[in-house]
């Protein structure tokens, strides 16, 4: 295992922790919102799709950033705060998109996702 590259990662991790704690939670940004579910479908070259379900209620942290599946993307991700942001203003209850890895490193492994919000409205 390289080192510094694993210390790299473990600050990223940390970073992201505290990015969470900052962000607040639902209820404090979205005091309307009931619940929010996210399903991911993560399509990557050369792999199997997976679905992935993350589900929001007003206790959790407002905090809509999903990693990518590439193991050691850099400052990649996926980032849904303005697609709910929006989706919740306009009280819509159903968003369908779609989005690429912004990863910066050169590898060409990195993946796409196909995404379903839903919210629930109080
Ligand atoms: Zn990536």
């Amino acid at each position: 295992m390289n080192n510094s590259k694993h210390a790299a990662r473990m600050e990223r991790m940390q970073d992201i922790m505290q990015q969470k704690r900052e962000a607040g939670s639902v209820a404090t940004h979205f005091p309307e919102v009931a619940n929010i579910v996210m399903n991911m479908t993560y399509t990557q070259k050369g792999a199997r799709s997976i679905l992935r379900t993350f589900n929001f209620t007003p206790s959790s942290y407002a905090f809509f950033i999903v990693n990518c599946l590439r193991k050691d993307c850099v400052d990649g991700g996926f980032d849904l705060t303005q697609v709910i942001t929006t989706m919740i203003k306009n009280r819509r209850v159903e968003v369908k998109g779609a989005l690429s890895c912004t990863g910066t490193d050169s590898s060409t492994d990195h993946s796409d996702i196909v995404y379903e919000v839903a919210v629930q409205y109080i």
